[in-house]
């Protein structure tokens, strides 16, 4: 059965081609997996060795995340990120994770991509992750205000 690739808003976060994948209902590369993570090849991949990690756990972003699925999925990316380095040949690479379709998510199921970011670009192989970075200049009084404000919500 051939890997499938669709923009994956999902009706419910059960219900995206990642849970098919999780419950074996569609076909990935994997490489790597344990009770509570699977990680497999980015089927369009934007550098050799482009590998996505994710939770087992259904929930849609980052936030939604359980703090176990959030440790058990920390505590294998050191070494997944290690393993796609070995593997590219690369010594550079990206960990991307977005969150909501603002922020260019196409499958609502929380991932984490492993983009290898190699010093030049192979004959079919992608340049790896381009980034725009429009930084701007904090302000001190704007900072103090946004502690305030983010330490309010950690207590939540
Ligand atoms: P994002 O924009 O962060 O939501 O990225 C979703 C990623 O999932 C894209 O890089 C897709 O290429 C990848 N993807 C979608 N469907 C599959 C699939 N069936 N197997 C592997 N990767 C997939």
């Amino acid at each position: 059965m051939a890997c499938h690739y669709y923009f994956d808003m999902g009706t419910t976060t059960s219900d995206t081609i990642f849970s098919k994948i999780i419950r074996g209902e569609i076909p990935c590369h994997r490489v790597y997996e344990d009770d509570h993570v699977l990680a497999f090849l980015d089927i369009n991949p934007i550098a050799y060795g482009h590998t996505l990690v994710i939770p087992k756990q259904a929930a849609a972003t980052l936030d939604r995340m359980s703090d176990e699925a959030g440790a058990a999925v920390g505590r294998v990316l050191p070494r997944l990120a290690r393993a796609v380095m070995e593997a590219s040949g690369c010594s550079a690479y990206n960990v991307l994770q977005n969150n909501g379709g603002l922020a260019h998510q196409a499958v609502m199921h929380v991932h984490f991509h492993i983009i290898p970011k190699p010093a030049t670009t192979g004959v079919g192989h992608g340049v790896g992750l381009g980034i725009g970075w429009p930084s701007g200049k904090l302000d001190a009084a704007e900072a103090k205000e946004l502690i305030e404000k983010i330490k309010i919500a950690l207590r939540r």
